[in-house]
């Protein structure tokens, strides 16, 4: 083979032997079923089909058609919506169209800060600029870590804001969606609810509902909780239908990606028969593995509300060197986690926090023995100072009995690269 393409190759191979071998608690992430993977490598990829189902720019789409349209059907059941759109390419993607939908130049909005837990494409770096909004922050509870809904509601009334962004990245307990509903109707708001970080436990009815609850429209990532390709939806009432498609395409997408959008449609089928049960896991599993980090002397937040409602916990790590140093550390021991900014941080160069997801864990079939055993290995680097070698030796060991996707039809060898494609 070509050395520079053999050089590709080999840094591939290594990326999936690393992720074989290792603790993956990025709270983002997620791997796929063997079939979503096959069709990430399908056709469908080359392919364009600019338009709607029966009524698309180019020729060629008669299977498109059918693919995307059970994409559609299959989310409307899962999250008994009246409408649902598969196009966006990621959730920044789903947000910019429904702001672009629902907001004009000028018009005031209200989002959590990123310190807050806020994503930062609902910051002012981001999407609110784009269309040149006013953007105020939500008030926010450190203690509590959510909205303070007291404050939130005299805020919403007087700011008057067109558009109320709920959801957020650090996301721990359900937000008071119905509170910002009743104030949001005094002032003629919109409320969209960003699902990103927990479509899945929405999918599986462990979360929060907020189509239920008061939100005009859902947007969300599609590879968090939600074990799907990457990408996006956007869920909202068929009073909305117009303005969003129309913000997708022509506004905001050309070309969806039609290989994510068949691997969405299986994942939503996987989702509807395994997502109570797997969403259940994690609740569980983020609980056991917050109570050992705690039991094992770590500053785990809200230990009065048990610690976490979602597949996240939060952990002030300012006493063992910051969230910078403690996730470079555990990465030598092949435990994967990310630095996090906390509310009381002032700047994102020095966050104090570490956050931790156990989807994937839980998707790859551990449980709460596991996690106790995880803890364990992440206080002996981090608090005990043990060689990270010895212990990354042990997480390898561990490793080994759980190398298959759970919780879908065919999820044998999940970190192996593709055998179809090996050279
Ligand atoms: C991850 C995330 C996004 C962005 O999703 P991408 O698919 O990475 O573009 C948007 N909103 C929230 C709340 C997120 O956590």
């Amino acid at each position: 083979m070509q050395e520079e393409i053999e050089s590709v190759m080999a840094a591939v191979r290594k990326h999936h032997a690393l992720f074989e071998n290792a603790l993956p608690l990025i709270a983002s992430e997620n791997i796929t079923s063997n079939t979503v993977r096959i069709l990430l490598a399908s056709d469908l990829s080359h392919r364009y089909a600019e338009g709607e189902v029966g009524n698309r720019f180019y020729q060629g789409c008669e299977y498109i058609d059918e693919i995307e349209e059970h994409a559609i059907n299959y989310a409307k059941e899962l999250f008994e919506a009246e409408h649902v759109n598969v196009k966006p390419t990621s959730g920044v993607n789903a947000n910019i169209a429904a702001l672009f939908a629902l907001t004009s130049p000028g018009d005031k909005i209200m989002a959590l800060s990123v310190h807050d837990g806020g994503h930062i494409s609902h910051s002012r770096y981001s999407v609110p600029s784009i269309r040149d909004l006013k953007l105020k922050n939500l008030p926010f509870e450190p203690q509590e870590m959510n909205i303070d809904v007291d404050k939130m509601v005299k805020e919403i009334k007087e700011y008057k804001p067109k558009l109320i962004l709920l959801g957020g990245s650090l996301f721990l307990f359900p937000h008071p969606i119905l509170e910002a509903r009743e104030a949001a109707d005094e002032v003629n708001a919109r409320i969209v609810y960003d699902a990103s970080h927990v479509l899945g436990l929405i999918a599986g009815k462990k979360f929060q509902d907020p189509l239920r609850e008061g939100a005009d429209v859902v947007t969300s990532s599609t590879h968090k909780t939600f074990p799907g390709p990457q990408g996006a939806i956007i869920v909202c009432r068929n009073s909305l239908r117009e303005e969003i498609d129309k913000a997708v395409f022509p506004g905001t997408v050309s070309n969806h990606h039609l290989h994510h959008v068949a691997g969405l449609a299986v994942t939503l089928v996987e989702m509807k028969h395994f997502g109570a049960e797997y969403a259940a896991q994690i609740l569980s599993n983020a609980k056991a593995l917050a109570q050992s980090l705690y039991d094992e002397k770590f500053d785990v937040l809200c230990e009065h509300k048990g610690f976490t409602e979602s597949h996240q916990i939060a952990v002030d790590v300012r006493g063992y060197g910051g969230g910078d140093s403690v996730a470079m550390k555990l990465e030598k021991a092949n435990i994967i986690i990310n630095k996090n900014m906390l509310p009381f941080d002032k700047s994102p160069e020095e966050p104090s926090g570490i956050r931790l997801g156990v989807q994937e864990l839980t998707r790859i079939g551990m449980k709460e023995s596991e996690m106790r055993e995880i803890a364990a290995f992440i206080k002996r680097v981090v608090i005990g100072g043990e060689d990270e070698n010895r212990v990354k030796k042990e997480v390898i060991e561990l490793r080994k009995g759980f190398q298959h996707v759970q919780y879908c039809f065919d999820g044998e060898d999940a970190y192996k690269f593709p055998a179809a494609f090996s050279f």
